[in-house]
């Protein structure tokens, strides 16, 4: 007998057949002789809705207590409605709030980061024969007030209740079939992929691949979670996240990804000498704005640019601490441009076939797309290009590799 953790998203619950599509496929998984906890996303797109209405009502940036404590309300209702489509199939089934749950998480608020889980309530509830029904992405924090995990976090309330439980396999239930080549709904001939190892769905994660959250991503592989991404649509066998083997053959590319969250800052003619990098990104690191990629140009009389890119929300607050170093640094001037995207190739096979960027290159070139930015790890390749053109660019490098 197995543990099951079975994690639905949005889509999945979106409204009531689709819940009682999930509250059978639990039973059926009981049937076979597992027990299942469940995790369940708001319905639909109802975090959105909340978030829309948050700022309706307040100009500001809203108290973010207070924007916890509204957003978990949306999982409240998708894992309430299931305990009861669970009753009317003779399935017992009890819901869990995070903090219910024993998530236990830091006190930042609507980026909470799980620091422990006391699952003896859902153990308990799993030994009384019944399944127990999580509400994702939120806790309670060491302050005891509710916390949310960020968004997409329900993805890291099922990996990490997998951990806490020693569960056999964490399923994450989606609207497509698994991890493919690339983003079915930009690039319609992308593949789905059997198997992926964690180093490139870590990638993938962190460069827009939105399928798992990246946390989830990172939790699973230190915890040995096995992950299995599959569809709560056709309930087919979808795409395994596992370790890397060996003795496997790897592809040389196996996925590209694209990201349109993130906006580029230049701080142009800064003098060029020590100390400089050092005290623009130490104050943006005060300031909480997560720097990704960063170019400096070859200084031209004892000058340079530097420039590199914030996540969007971010970009105000970057400008704005760029700026109040003006005099002090003694550069020219700041601009930013928040329409870029970042398209990024990924595999594992990378790292021993040379001419895998030249390819890239080349494609962007004959489309005639300019690259602004680029970046490498030894498992992928990112370029930063116009936002208006990264739809196109992508679904020619996956072409260009032959991944469709
Ligand atoms: P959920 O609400 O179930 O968590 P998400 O919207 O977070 O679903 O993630 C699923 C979506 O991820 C898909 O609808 C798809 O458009 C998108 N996606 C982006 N890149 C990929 C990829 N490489 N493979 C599969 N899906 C992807
Ligand atoms: N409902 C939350 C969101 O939309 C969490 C999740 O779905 O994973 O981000
Ligand atoms: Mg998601």
């Amino acid at each position: 007998m197995a543990l099951i953790v079975q994690k639905f998203g949005g889509t999945s619950v979106g409204d009531a057949d689709r819940i009682r599509a999930v509250a059978d496929h639990i039973a059926r998984t009981r049937r076979q002789g597992n027990d299942v906890v469940a995790v369940v996303s708001a319905m639909g797109k109802s975090t959105d809705d909340l978030l829309r209405l948050a700022g309706a009502v307040c100009s500001t940036t809203p108290p973010p207590r207070e924007m916890d404590m509204l957003l978990t309300s949306g999982e409240r209702i998708s894992m309430s409605l299931l305990c009861m489509a669970l009753a009317d199939l003779g399935v017992p089934a009890a819901s869990f709030t995070g903090s219910q749950a024993g998530i236990i998480t830091d006190n930042e608020h609507t980026r909470a980061k799980i620091l422990e889980i006391r699952p003896d309530r859902l153990s308990a509830a799993i030994a009384e024969g019944m399944v127990p029904v999580v509400a994702g992405f939120q806790g309670m924090s060491t302050d005891r007030d509710i916390t949310t995990l960020g968004r997409g976090g329900s993805d890291v309330t099922a990996v990490a209740l997998g951990a806490a439980l020693g569960a056999d396999v964490c399923e994450i239930y989606t609207d497509v079939t698994g991890v493919f080549s690339a983003d079915p709904r930009v690039v319609p001939t992308a593949k789905r992929l059997a198997h992926i190892s964690f180093d490139e769905m870590n990638e993938m994660a962190a460069t827009g691949g939105r399928v798992l959250m990246l946390r989830s991503v990172e939790f699973a592989r230190s915890h040995h979670v096995p992950l299995h991404v599959r569809s709560s649509f056709t309930w087919e066998p979808g795409t395994w996240v596992v370790e890397e083997d060996e003795s496997m053959e790897q592809a040389i590319v196996s996925a590209v990804t694209h990201d349109t969250s993130e906006a580029k800052v230049t701080v142009a003619g800064v003098p060029d000498r020590p100390g400089i990098a050092a005290h623009l990104f130490r104050a943006l690191a005060d300031r909480a704005v997560n720097v990704d990629m960063i170019v400096q140009n070859t200084s031209a009389n004892g000058t340079t640019d530097i420039s590199f890119t914030v996540p969007r929300v971010d970009l105000a607050a970057a400008v704005e601490v760029a700026e109040s170093l003006r005099a002090e640094l003694g550069f020219v001037e700041v601009t930013s441009d928040s329409s870029i995207a970042r398209l990024s190739v990924i595999g594992a096979g990378m790292k021993s076939h040379p001419g895998v960027t030249a390819t890239m290159f080349e494609t962007l070139a004959s489309l005639g797309v300019n690259i602004e930015m680029i970046s490498t790890s030894s498992i992928r390749i990112s370029c930063v290009v116009d936002e208006a053109v990264v739809e196109d660019a992508m679904r020619a490098v996956h072409a260009a590799y032959g991944l469709g």
